[in-house]
């Protein structure tokens, strides 16, 4: 077996069933006739030492309020890493990352990922299991309530768990849930087409971003090998026809890798791709993570990209890979903690909410 399927921790002695996993209408049928002074959103608390009364509560029916254990929290200067464990071993990370009028949850949505992005660490170690509701749920929850924005960024293709990430969004959007803002919630996807025409007939209130990075089927396909049998074109058009039918813009995310996909004739590709649609360009400049051998592309070609794409009318910004202070690559904490230290072994971080 190795290192990274090991399981971290012990399974759980008994499952009940998850606080953060219910509807509205779950609580309610729970509650039933019986008189309490709970409400639905009492649940969504963020603070660790919640109401005693919601604790009998929960206790007389078998629901478990937290099923996450924060074993782990890097702190940078505006971002904060946090490694859960999971009720059966394994363990994902969320990243919390402060904006001047509040704060970003990036969350994850499977344990390890099955595309395999050359770029990502989560994808070094496969599938192992998809995240449950609550699950997602609760890394929200754990960042605190001041998080204001969520976006399925972590480890996992979230369109890959299609069930379980849209019941999430739900309880995240219901105003008695977590009620987060409209549009506070952004689902980064590398594209499946046929999740990607599901989605398009939800009407949530989200926004979409896809990770491109190629303009050429060959590229792409050595990108994200996951994706071979996504057609690029079909991934363009489902997407477009998302914004359209949501009268919204799509985000394109674009990483720039030197050699691979940085060359003039890509950013003439990319304008073909994408001009006259709702659609804009996010372009990305590859902050190095270990044992990934790509380089960064150098400022002139940096800029060609960005106004051959402004010139085509096509919005675009320049970012970096972020969280470069605390290295929040997608993935990148839980495969170094899964080569390093066990988990087990440490102590636990005192679970206070963090934002
Ligand atoms: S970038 Fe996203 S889709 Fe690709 S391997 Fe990483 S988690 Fe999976």
């Amino acid at each position: 077996m190795s290192t990274v399927t090991t399981r971290l921790f012990a399974p759980a002695a008994e499952r009940r069933v998850p606080a953060l996993g219910l509807t509205a209408a779950d609580f309610g049928a729970i509650v039933g006739s019986t008189p309490t002074n709970l409400a639905y959103r009492d649940l969504f608390l963020s603070h660790q030492d919640l109401p005693r009364k919601l604790k009998r509560w929960a206790e007389e029916n078998s629901v478990q309020l937290r099923t996450l254990d924060r074993v782990k929290v890097e702190r940078g200067k505006c971002s904060q890493k946090v490694l859960f464990g999971l009720a059966d071993g394994y363990a994902v990370e969320s990243v919390l990352i402060r904006r001047r009028d509040g704060f970003t949850a990036c969350i994850s949505s499977q344990v390890g990922c099955a595309f395999a992005c050359q770029f990502c660490a989560s994808g070094q170690a496969g599938l192992k299991r998809n995240l449950d509701t609550s699950e997602i749920v609760e890394q929200v929850v754990q960042l605190g309530s001041k998080v204001n924005r969520v976006v399925f960024m972590g480890i996992g293709e979230p369109l890959n768990n299609y069930e379980n990430v849209l019941g999430a969004i739900r309880i995240m959007r219901d105003r008695d849930g977590l009620n987060l803002p409209t549009t506070g919630i952004t689902i980064s996807t590398i594209g499946i087409p046929k999740a990607l025409a599901r989605l398009r007939e939800e009407h949530l209130g989200i926004n979409l971003t896809i990770s491109l990075h190629a303009t050429t089927q060959e590229i792409r396909d050595k990108l994200i090998p996951g994706s071979r049998k996504h057609d690029i074109r079909d991934v363009i058009g489902r997407a477009v026809s998302w914004a359209e039918r949501h009268n919204r813009m799509v985000t394109f995310v674009y990483l720039l890798l030197p050699g691979v996909n940085d060359a003039r004739v890509d950013a003439d590709r990319l304008v073909r791709m994408l001009s006259y649609k709702p659609a804009r360009v996010n372009l990305m400049r590859w902050s190095p993570v270990d044992g990934v051998a790509f380089g960064r592309t150098n400022d002139r070609q940096t800029q060609y990209f960005r106004h051959r794409l402004e010139r085509a009318g096509i919005p675009v910004v320049v970012r970096d890979t972020q969280g470069m202070d605390i290295d929040a690559a997608c993935g990148q904490l839980w495969l170094r903690d899964l080569q390093g230290l066990k988990a087990a072994s440490r102590a636990r971080v005192q679970p206070t909410a963090l934002a």
